[in-house]
């Protein structure tokens, strides 16, 4: 067993009164590591930690070049110790490690050397006047960060957060999901080797309702809250935080609608399609959950999706060959499959699997309204839907209280614009998927989240905006 404990004040601990917990990896159903348990108790002390970092520490003080050197040495380390992280996520929580090597850990790098060089690079406004005077902005860092995360992309998602926090001079702790909380520490162990003073980046483990995570909802030493999860969690968070006024970003789940019209390029549509909602075996925010197929190709379509998802290769996630690994945990399989005991539609492909895996699941004639159709069921299960006209794919897209995100599979360039502009969501992709550039904006609409991160969305977020106002004397 791997052994890791909370990392506070630059220092890795365990806590106060020595609690523990196990990490299980989701495809031998054993426990891997074990971890320090922090409540409470061990968030505040990161907490306290932090603030002190922040108030009396060098950090918020360093220039833009000081502290995007330090972010740039944290990301070669995050490329050398690639093999380490991306083997933690994949116990941790099922992944293929390949995926995990070759896509998260290189963007967790990406998000280091991204946000030193946007802080660095970014310019402000100014206001000139004819009034005698002149103003412009400033940037100051918020304070202390809260940053809580999801299993789906441990590493990826918590970097996407830290990365920004970090940049603009913030202090943060980080308190990982339960079910993926080894890479954390290492990226931690990693941050002290690189030389960040301590207190500047701190992990507490553990539980998020009376434990860990809600202990930083509720400090009045924390300035921002930045949570990745489901929809229900954000709201719980929100009312927390609400008590102190604290400001919260929330990245939530979603119900991603995949539209295909009838003029797509057909191997394109489906090699992404089939991305959308495999990858990660479907516990994927973004994921392509609803397909709507436009009638003429809907027959083509759908035999060739079903052969590329039963030419997946299911199995042991640490062989480089597999595509879909187990699902995170026994209690999110026990989910996802209870959506599988009555679909409420007929299924072309997929099921139950050994152990905690579920097979890529394909289901046609799914009513509207059925719980597949309208509910996060955050796993490998797709429903495929016919529809005539362009109004009547958008409006059915639109029909979710989710809005992260869309794709529209189309060669009429018209098409695309009109369909990109009327659909309700944080993002949409035309004619591909999970492509990004982290200077646009990322976030969702209704119960897909609050805010947006990415580039200056960030700065936003993690700044407080200044006005300088000065007045300009005549001469004298
Ligand atoms: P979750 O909401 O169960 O947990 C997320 C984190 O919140 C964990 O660290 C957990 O310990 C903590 N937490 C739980 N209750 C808390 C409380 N009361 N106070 C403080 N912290 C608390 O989510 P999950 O199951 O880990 O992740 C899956 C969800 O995340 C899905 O809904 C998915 O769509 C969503 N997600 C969204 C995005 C996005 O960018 N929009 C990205 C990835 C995942």
């Amino acid at each position: 067993m791997t052994s890791f404990g909370h990392i506070i004040d630059g220092r890795e601990q365990d806590s106060l009164d020595g609690s523990r917990f196990d990490s299980i990896d989701p495809w031998t159903r054993e426990p891997w590591a074990d971890l320090a348990l922090g409540g409470p108790a061990e968030a505040g002390l990161a907490v306290a930690a932090a603030r002190r970092a922040f108030d009396e520490g060098p950090w918020p003080r360093l220039g833009y070049a000081e502290r995007g050197a330090l972010l740039h040495r944290l990301a070669d380390l995050v490329e050398e110790h690639a093999d380490e992280l991306a083997l933690a996520d994949s116990r941790d929580m099922g992944k293929p490690v390949a995926d995990a090597r070759d896509k998260d850990v290189p963007r967790a790098a990406r998000n280091f050397r991204f946000f030193a060089d946007h802080a660095r690079l970014a310019t402000s406004e100014a206001y000139p006047s004819d009034t005698g005077h002149h103003a412009y902005a400033r940037f100051e860092p918020a304070g202390v960060v809260a940053a809580i995360a999801p299993w789906n992309f441990p590493l990826m998602l918590e970097t996407w957060k830290v990365a920004p926090a970090l940049a603009w001079g913030n202090t943060v702790v980080l308190k990982p999901a339960e079910d993926s909380p080894a890479s954390a520490t290492i990226l931690a162990r990693l941050a002290i080797e690189a030389g960040f003073p301590p207190g500047v980046f701190n992990v507490v483990h553990g539980y998020g309702p009376a434990s860990a995570g809600e202990a930083l909802t509720t400090d009045p030493r924390v300035d921002r809250i930045t949570f990745t999860g489901e929809s229900g969690t954000g709201r719980i968070i929100t009312a927390a935080a609400a008590r102190n006024l604290t400001p919260v970003s929330l990245e939530l789940g979603g119900k991603g609608a995949n539209l295909v019209f009838a003029d797509a390029d057909l191997d394109n549509a489906v090699d992404w399609s089939i991305k959308a909602i495999f990858t990660n075996a479907g516990q994927v925010c973004l994921a392509g959950s609803r397909l709507f197929v436009e009638r003429p190709v809907l027959e083509e379509f759908t035999a060739r999706f079903v052969a590329a998802a039963e030419a997946l290769v299911i199995g042991d996630p640490r062989d480089p060959a597999t595509q879909v690994g187990p699902l995170a945990s026994e209690t999110h399989w026990r989910k996802v499959s209870g959506y599988l005991d009555d679909p409420g539609g007929k299924v072309l492909t997929g099921g139950r699997g050994d152990g905690w895996v579920i097979r890529p699941t394909i289901v046609s004639e799914v009513p509207a309204d059925s719980p597949l159709q309208c509910q996060e069921v955050f796993g490998p299960v797709v429903t495929i839907t016919p529809f005539d006209t362009e109004a009547e794919a958008v409006r059915a897209a639109n029909d979710s209280p989710f809005g992260l995100n869309a794709m529209v599979f189309t060669e009429n360039l018209s098409r695309a614009h009109r369909v990109s502009a009327a659909l309700r969501a944080g993002t949409v992709w035309t004619n591909c998927f999970f492509v990004r550039d982290l200077r646009a904006p990322f976030g969702g609409v209704g119960d897909s989240g609050w805010g947006r991160e990415g580039g200056n969305f960030s700065r936003e977020f993690f700044t407080e905006p200044k006005a300088v106002v000065m007045a300009i004397r005549d001469e004298r």
